[in-house]
């Protein structure tokens, strides 16, 4: 079964189509990976499935659900975004805690679930912290903590990475991976980065100019480019 569906999405703001024809399947467990240049719409359509933006026209299930409406807290997802948004005023822990004090979920419950996160994110040592007082991978690992944290059957990430240098990026790769691995749920992630998408991925979804250009694995992408676009793009010698 589908964790998530899109038959034939669109999104247009008044008469500007920027998505079309969006037909995609995400299986339960797989990292997919939205690729494509700047404008070409990844991130309106994670919005999309995030509960964030308004869906035009055609169909999104979450569950074999369907959940059309503009409403984040209808779906059980994670997102991390490039910003990373932690409350400036609350330690790491308070920050990994929002989301479960938000769900009323109880004391003891929010403890063992914010020692959990933390362990796996190894930042069990800067709980005390404020924001302020952390490096900006530490930040990014706290935001994805608080992701994490409600245990969601679906992570969305839009470019989380890119305020980062490389050397930080290529960590935080295996360490996204890594929780993949160990979490096995479903992950969406946007990026621009072509060595990301390629590293990461079970399967890809190129994007330009709001259609999906080609969907495969890094493998398929790389040595049968359905375009000139994918070929260029991805790198292969086609
Ligand atoms: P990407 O994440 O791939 O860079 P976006 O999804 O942010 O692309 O944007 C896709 C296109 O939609 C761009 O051309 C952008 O200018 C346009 N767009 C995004 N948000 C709006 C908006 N609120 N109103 C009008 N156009 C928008
Ligand atoms: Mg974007």
């Amino acid at each position: 079964m589908a964790d998530v569906q899109l038959d034939g999405i669109r999104k247009a703001y008044g008469s500007l189509e920027i998505l079309r024809d969006i037909d995609l399947e995400i299986e339960h467990g797989e990292f997919v990976v939205f690729v494509g240049p700047s404008g070409s719409g990844k991130s309106t359509l994670l919005r999309m499935i995030g509960g964030l933006e308004h869906i035009s026209g055609g169909t999104l299930k979450i569950d074999s659900r369907v959940v059309n409406r503009v409403d984040a807290a209808d779906r059980n997802l994670g997102m991390v975004f490039q910003s990373y948004a932690l409350y400036p005023h609350l330690s790491v822990r308070d920050n990994l805690a929002f989301p479960l004090r938000m769900a009323k979920a109880r004391k003891e419950e929010i403890a063992v679930k914010v020692g959990n996160a933390a362990k796996l994110l190894q930042i069990e040592h800067l709980l005390d912290r404020k924001p302020k007082q952390l490096s900006g991978g530490q930040r990014q690992r706290v935001a994805i903590g608080r992701a994490i944290v409600r245990e969601p059957k679906v992570f969305l990430f839009d470019e989380p990475l890119s305020n980062l240098d490389t050397e930080l990026r290529v960590q935080m790769r295996v360490q996204i991976a890594k929780l993949h691995r160990q979490l096995g749920n479903t992950m969406i992630y946007v990026t621009h980065d072509q060595v990301e998408a390629m590293t990461m991925a079970d399967k890809i979804v190129v994007l330009k100019d709001g259609r999906i250009e080609q969907v495969g694995s890094p493998h398929d992408l790389y040595h049968k480019p359905a375009t000139q676009f994918v070929a260029g793009f991805i790198g292969s010698p086609r």
